[in-house]
């Protein structure tokens, strides 16, 4: 009799295990697939960010190149002289004997040419070509100014520094290194 209470026993405990490791195996199942729609919702999340910041990003890309070309255009048609009527620097373009430059001397050594009306700088490497006013910077240094020109101390400077520089300017107007190749579409933008 006592055998088969024992036997009893044992095949209830044993069912009961079984009852319990089905429902921890059907729960932990249910954990995966929540875990699962959780990482889907993060993922699409992170993605519907990602395209938000691309797209932000392209805006500001294309405004920056919208101005770019502005400026470029104002800088064509701007005289950089002295004189002239009113402040649209584009339809009363100055006219005096005088340009108006200023050109300043770098802490590096360089010196560059600026036109206090559209704003152009003209750096050495400069060339008619490849400068938006269609003037080099050698000529830009000979055009006539009463403007005094201003100065910096001088220190030592690394030359791959300066050409660095140089090279980053060109970049912005689409031009490689050597000032005369244009960039492709994606080095331009
Ligand atoms: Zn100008």
């Amino acid at each position: 009799m006592a055998n088969r209470d024992e036997d009893w026993l044992a095949a209830e405990l044993e069912a009961e295990n079984l009852r319990l490791t089905n429902e921890n195996l059907r729960i932990q199942n249910e954990h995966l697939k929540e875990q699962t729609l959780y990482y889907r919702d993060q993922n699409a999340e992170l993605a519907g960010k990602r395209q938000t910041r691309e797209n932000r990003h392209a805006k500001q890309e294309e405004t920056l190149r919208i101005n770019r070309a502005r400026l470029a255009g104002l800088q064509k048609h701007c005289t950089h002289r002295k004189g002239g009527k009113g402040d649209d620097l584009v339809k009363n373009s100055g006219n005096d004997p005088n340009y108006s430059l200023i050109k300043h001397l770098m802490e590096w050594g360089e010196q560059m040419v600026k036109c206090t009306r559209c704003t152009a700088e003209w750096w050495p490497g400069d060339t008619a070509g490849n400068h938006p006013t269609g003037i080099g910077y050698e000529e830009a240094l000979k055009l006539p100014t009463d403007n005094a020109a201003s100065g910096a101390a001088q220190f030592r400077i690394d030359p791959n520094a300066v050409a660095k520089l140089r090279a980053g300017r060109l970049a912005q107007r689409g031009y490689a290194p050597d000032g005369k190749t244009k960039l492709g579409a994606a080095g331009a933008a």
